[in-house]
Parts: C-alpha cells; structure tokens; sequence
C-alpha cells in the first residue's frame, strides 16, 4: 500500500480562506442533497465549495465505475474501499491543482459540478450498519475511576491489556447539526427509594473521533494488526451524548445501553488516512507490553487538535470549553481494530468505531461535563453572561472540532454540532 500524500506546497484554483479546515491536501468524501439532484450525491469540499463527484465523471474530468453494475456498487460502499478513496482523491487532487485548467477555465463545467454549502444538506458519509464504542482515553477512564471507584486504583485491571468497548446502536447516529432530544430515562437515587423515570438531569457529551471500515472480512478471519491499517477508510468526529444519571444505574453487570443509544452525532465529512498521514504520531508508551497481536508494527496514533465548545442560549458567542488531542488515546485506531477482529467476527463495510472519550490530563482538557465539573462538584461558568452550567441544559449547543496542523495549512475534520431539545 502506498499512501497518496498531497504536498504541504500544493495549492488549487479554488479559493480556501485561510485557516479552513479543507485545501486541496484533505478531499474527504461526504454525502450531500441538494436542490437539482433528486437523490444525495457522492461529493468533496474544497473550500467551502462541494463538489458533485458523479457531474465530474460525467464530463470525464475525473474517472469512474465503468458500467451500471460497477456505477450500483461503488456508489451503495465501494467508494469507502480506501484503495478507491485513494483513486478519487488522486483524481480530485488532478484536477483541483491549480496549473489544471481543464475544469478551472471551463464555466459551463464548474456549473455543473460545484454546489455551494449553504445550498446543500451534507449527510451521514455512509449507512452505517454497525456502530462500537471504545474506552480508549486513558485519562477519560481515570478520571471515570477516580470519581465513581475513589477507594480503588483509577483504572481497572484489564484496562492496559485490552481496548475496552461495547456495542452501539447505529439507528441514533444523527449528522452535524441534527438536534438532540433530551432523553426520558429510568434513574435511581443513592438511598432506598425506588427508581423513577423521566428527562436526564445529567445529560452529558463525550468528545471522541471515529473511523469507518471500508472493507469487510470473513467470519472466522482475524486480521492481523498490520494490515488494519488498509481496512479504514477515513476519520470523522463523533459527539456519543451521554445521560450520565441512568448510566450509572444502569451498567452493572453488562455496560451502557440507553444512557448512550438515544443519540450519537456524527461529522459528514469522511477524512482518508492518507490525508491524515503527515500527522501520524507515537502514541504514549504501552507498559505493561500488550500482547503481540495487539502491538502496532508502527507509529499509529494522529496529532489532531480537538475542541469543544458551548452556547447557551442567551450567549452570542459559543464558549471553548474543552481543548485536547487525538495524541490522548491510549489505543489506537488500529488496535482497536485489530481487537475487535482478533476472536473472527465479520467487519462489514460501513461499520462505524468511535475512540471514547479524548481527555487530556490537565484540567480544561477533559472532553465529558462529567469531568469538567466533576461529577457536578465544580460548576463551568459561561463567561458572557455568567450562566453556570454542571451538565447539558435545554437550548445548548454543543459543537466539536478537529484538526490537523500542518506548515501553512490545516487538514480538519470540520464540525458536530447539536442543540439539546426539552424531552418529550
Ligand atoms: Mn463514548
């Protein structure tokens, strides 16, 4: 496998303001409605400008599936295959730099093929048909033992050997800018009294990235941890909203399940690895030595900068909250996946994994209210107008972002955002 790495120096005939997030070194692949297809199209952003992949192969400015039943099939997954991410984007990147003038001098062309964002809908990057969440921020997880297990050692025994995980529910997963309703939950109180039900007094976000397999697997193969790599097709954000009060009730003995399965909210914007290549970093040092089929032949972590911000709904502006890094984790994508792999269940392609919640170690860096104030203990003050929140209340917006700094340019990962609606 070679890796397609867009030169830092490169640049496109399509204006990129400063500081976004998608220059002509990103291309992801996204989804998007808009106003002349009648169904989503395959597309790219550049800029602020998203570009209709299906159009460009209809004008042969870039190549495609060569028949129908090529055409039905890259178009329902084929397009996560990372080797056919990597061609499209060789393509895009063909005809976007900016000495191309194929598409650049043809107005008529760029007509049909360029939608701007405000004119659009950018959806989920892919029907997602299975979705797992890890436990893979160790700082997350120390913080969790230290406030709920205080007599105990901050992380479980199994923590160092396993990336720990549970399975999701892919029916909730929303997309940047869905709002989120607060969820009706069965909760019980410390003393004798007996469990009620009712809106989450404690809903909470948790900051995490996510990868999409783009490549199933057979029952009863393993892959091993060195070709897990070829199985991703890209990195988004992921925002799993949290109620906090039935999730403690709830998971013993078996793990979360409604605390976390009313919503989880998604970036739109599919990152490749390649794209993301350039900031591929070590991870922390692994003691005790995990096994060998978990051990990563190479660097496998990414330096991406992550943020979460807060706006109340009588703040103008939103408030950064949260500041941390991908470099947090303590497994990384590939182990992750290796692990799951490693007893032979079958990947499927569109299968979602998300990190678990990104935590850095000092205070401001913690990525879950449940943290930031601790356990509600050490209210977070909105600075404009003075509002103090412990967790979520109705009318917030919560908003992630994510991004990889390069030499004069950013390869980022975009938004997710949501607004916290009253339950039902
Ligand atoms: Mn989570």
């Amino acid at each position: 496998m070679s890796r397609f790495i867009v030169s830092p120096k490169a640049s496109s005939w399509v204006e990129v303001p400063q500081g976004s997030h998608f220059p002509i070194q990103n291309l992801p692949l996204c989804i998007f409605a808009h106003a002349n297809a009648d169904e989503p199209v395959l597309g790219t952003r550049i800029g602020d400008k998203l570009i209709d992949l299906g159009a460009l192969m209809d004008l042969e400015l870039l190549s495609g599936p060569e028949d129908e039943d090529e055409a039905a099939e890259f178009y329902e997954f084929g397009y996560l295959d990372p080797r056919v991410f990597r061609q499209v984007r060789k393509g895009l990147y063909d005809i976007l730099r900016v000495d191309n003038p194929k598409l650049r001098d043809d107005k008529s062309a760029k007509k049909e093929v360029f939608v701007d964002l405000a004119d659009a809908d950018v959806l989920l990057p892919a029907e997602v048909r299975a979705f797992v969440d890890f436990y893979s921020g160790i700082h997350h997880a120390s913080n969790v033992g230290r406030m709920f297990r205080p007599d105990q050692p901050p992380l479980l025994p199994n923590y160092r050997h396993l990336p720990i995980g549970y399975n999701g529910r892919a029916s909730s997963l929303v997309v940047d800018g869905a709002s989120i309703r607060r969820p009706n939950v069965q909760t019980k109180g410390p003393n004798d009294e007996l469990p009620s039900f009712g809106p989450t007094r404690e809903l909470d976000f948790e900051l995490e990235l996510g990868f999409f397999v783009g490549m199933g697997t057979n029952m009863g193969e393993a892959i091993p941890i060195g070709d897990c790599e070829e199985l991703i097709s890209g990195v988004v954000l992921v925002n799993d909203w949290s109620a906090r009060d039935t999730q403690r009730w709830e998971y013993q003995p078996l793990g979360p399940f409604l605390a976390k399965s009313f919503a989880t909210s998604v970036s739109p914007y599919l990152v490749s690895l390649d794209a993301l290549e350039p900031f591929r970093v070590n991870g922390m040092p692994q003691e005790p030595a995990v096994l060998p089929h978990l051990r990563a032949p190479k660097a496998s972590h990414y330096d991406i900068e992550l943020e979460v911000s807060i706006q109340s709904p009588s703040m103008k502006q939103p408030q950064v909250i949260c500041r941390s890094n991908a470099k947090n984790l303590y497994w990384s994508f590939v182990q992750q996946l290796a692990h799951q792999s490693s007893n032979g269940t079958p990947l499927e392609t569109g299968d979602l994994y998300a990190t678990g919640t990104i935590s850095g170690e000092a205070e401001g860096t913690f990525g879950s209210m449940l943290e930031l104030t601790w356990r509600g203990s050490k209210p977070i003050v909105l600075s404009e107008t003075g509002e103090e929140r412990t967790f979520l209340e109705d009318g917030d917006v919560v908003t992630m972002t994510g991004w990889a700094q390069g030499e004069g340019y950013r390869v980022g990962l975009g938004t997710v955002s949501g607004r916290v609606e009253p339950a039902s």
